[in-house]
């Protein structure tokens, strides 16, 4: 990196904005990474105007940590101009990674999407069915948006990435470890997941047995007096922790609450649904695939259960390309 300090831009697109946050939430150390560096774009913090990254000579931003996935073209334009604009650019957080919970809307059409929300939900009043427009003329000129994209991906769908932050927020630990990582030039392989190298499973506490033997699936609300001791899958109640990456440190097991897959595919898996079948087929006491396949058809929500975070990115799901 050159002599004066490293330039710093972070960008949220289709984000809730909690990977901003955790930004935020590094307390005082983001003061170090402040000192260290020049944050020049951070939507949630500074005021800086998009023609003033359009201004800068191509790589003169050292690293760009980008957060959410692209669902409209404002973000293409902005995925694109900061991939320009950077030396690295980490995709930072799952629904950059994988699109995270919006990318659950690629189980509809775009058309689906934009009816049922200015037409068909019980508190629209839209008799004319006004849809949003991309361009509309006023007196005082031309009103523009963006336009909704037909589907949401993830941004190295649209651009070449880096690097790899995941987690929905990244766990302060990793995120201080990327940033870490280019203050101080000691950068791992180019296309590195910071995070973990192994499954959840081997970073939860739980007792896990020799071998499950379940007889059904239930919800966290169907069991009463959740065992805090034992594997919750063992206990019945599906949890994602087979096929999720580690490196939050079990943190809603340790709540008693199951893993639903927010920091993406653990090493070696490419589609979390498969593997969760294949895991959930693999502990049924039920061996008849006829039967295994009526108990695994009965959980609900499948897709909402399997995918939770990772639609965008799925195999099976309606992938977008
Ligand atoms: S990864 Fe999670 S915290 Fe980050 S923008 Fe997406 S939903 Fe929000
Ligand atoms: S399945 Fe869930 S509860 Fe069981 S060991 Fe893995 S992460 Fe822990
Ligand atoms: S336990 Fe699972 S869902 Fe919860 S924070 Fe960790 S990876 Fe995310």
């Amino acid at each position: 990196m050159s002599e004066e300090k490293p330039k710093i831009a972070f960008y949220w697109a289709a984000s809730c904005g909690c990977c901003e946050i955790a930004i935020l939430d590094l307390d005082e150390a983001v003061l170090d990474v402040a000192a260290k560096a020049d944050i020049v774009f951070w939507p949630v913090a500074i005021d800086t105007k998009y023609k003033d990254i359009e201004a800068m000579p191509d790589n003169g931003i050292d690293v760009t940590f980008f957060n959410g996935g692209i669902r409209n073209s404002e973000a293409v334009h902005l995925a694109k101009l900061l991939r320009k604009k950077s030396k690295f650019l980490v995709s930072f957080g799952t629904c950059a990674h994988c699109g995270g919970v919006p990318a659950l809307a690629n189980l509809k059409t775009k058309d689906q999407i934009l009816e049922r929300v200015y037409k068909t939900t019980p508190s629209t009043v839209n008799p004319e069915e006004i849809y949003p427009q991309t361009s509309f003329k006023v007196d005082e000129g031309e009103i523009t948006l963006p336009e909704l994209l037909d589907g949401v991906y993830p941004l190295d769908n649209v651009v070449p990435v880096d690097y790899y932050l995941p987690g929905c927020p990244p766990p302060k630990k990793w995120i201080l470890a990327g940033v870490t990582a280019f203050l101080t030039g000691e950068l791992p392989p180019k296309g590195s997941i910071i995070a973990e190298e192994f499954a959840l499973c081997k970073e939860c506490p739980r007792e896990k047995p020799e071998k499950h033997s379940i007889k059904e699936f239930k919800r966290t609300w169907e069991v009463m007096n959740i065992d805090f001791e034992k594997c919750l899958l063992d206990q019945g109640i599906i949890c994602l922790g087979p096929a999720t990456r580690a490196g939050c440190e079990a943190r809603c097991i340790t709540t008693n609450y199951p893993c639903r897959g927010c920091m993406g595919p653990a090493p070696g898996i490419i589609d979390m649904g498969a593997k969760m079948v294949s895991v959930l087929g693999s502990i049924l006491e039920e061996k008849d695939e006829t039967k295994m396949e009526q108990i695994i058809d009965e959980i609900p929500d499948l897709a909402g259960t399997f995918y939770e975070f990772t639609a965008g990115k799925s195999v099976f799901l309606r992938r977008k390309n």
